[in-house]
């Protein structure tokens, strides 16, 4: 892990192809986001948030311009790298969970220590000190159906932090939850960047969710309005 920004992207440019038209999304966003850093993104709806946080993390590729994850070019990795530098460096929630219905609370959290082949046994114990740690400690062996909405967005973070990941990516993480259950979300991952220094990068409609980070970005037009 190096000192400099745990992302950072110059020049940043994203066209979507439908067909014979161009969509411009991002016309060049420069952004560097700090160690424990909280920031929050905001901006109207098709404003490119979500683009932007794919970008960010590494799942889709720029039209132009570069994103450095923890000091690396991924333009310049393969798969199986940029893979690797995304499954230790970065955790990622969305707002829907997308938790394995198959698998219990347990199973899921564990799931991203497995793929790193972390021993069976291992990974499960740290499962669940994680699941403990965001108030599941009850849920290990329910299935995502068997959970309610926040519990179930708990878990989701859990998964995503399971790897102590240097930051976490969050798109509109509690836009399908109650007020109250939202807080709880929120108070969490708040906790979580404090004790484990985690990076927040958090996509959000929610004023009172962007209030609470350390600097707000808004998207319009395709760029960063300061
Ligand atoms: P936001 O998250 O701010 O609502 P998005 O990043 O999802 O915005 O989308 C930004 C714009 O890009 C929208 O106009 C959307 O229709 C378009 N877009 C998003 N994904 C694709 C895609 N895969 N193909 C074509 N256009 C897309
Ligand atoms: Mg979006």
């Amino acid at each position: 892990m190096s000192d400099g920004p745990v992302i950072a992207c110059s020049g940043l440019r994203k066209t979507y192809r439908q067909g014979p038209h161009e969509v411009p999304v991002l016309l060049g966003i420069d952004l560097a986001i700090g160690r424990g850093e909280r920031l929050a993104i905001v901006g109207a709806s098709g404003s490119g948030k979500s683009t932007l946080l794919h970008l960010l993390g590494g799942l889709d590729q720029p039209s132009g311009g570069e994103v450095r994850i923890d000091g690396k070019d991924i333009g310049r990795l393969g798969e199986a790298e940029k893979s690797a530098v995304r499954n230790a460096s970065l955790g990622f929630v969305y707002q829907f969970h997308h938790l394995l219905n198959e698998f219990s609370a347990l199973e899921n959290v564990a799931m991203p220590l497995l793929i790193r082949r972390m021993p069976p046994g291992e990974a499960a114990e740290r499962a669940a000190q994680m699941l403990r740690q965001v108030g599941l400690g009850h849920r290990l062996t329910h299935t995502p159906g068997e959970l309610s909405g926040g519990e179930r967005q708990r878990a989701a973070l859990a998964r995503a932090l399971v790897t102590r990941p240097a930051c976490l990516l969050a798109d509109e993480p509690t836009g399908n939850l109650d007020r109250h259950t939202a807080e709880g979300v929120l108070a969490l991952m708040l906790e979580l960047n404090r004790t484990l220094a985690t990076s927040l990068v958090v996509v959000t409609h929610d004023p009172a969710i962007a209030s609470r980070m350390d600097r707000t970005l808004r998207l319009e037009d395709g760029t960063i309005q300061v």
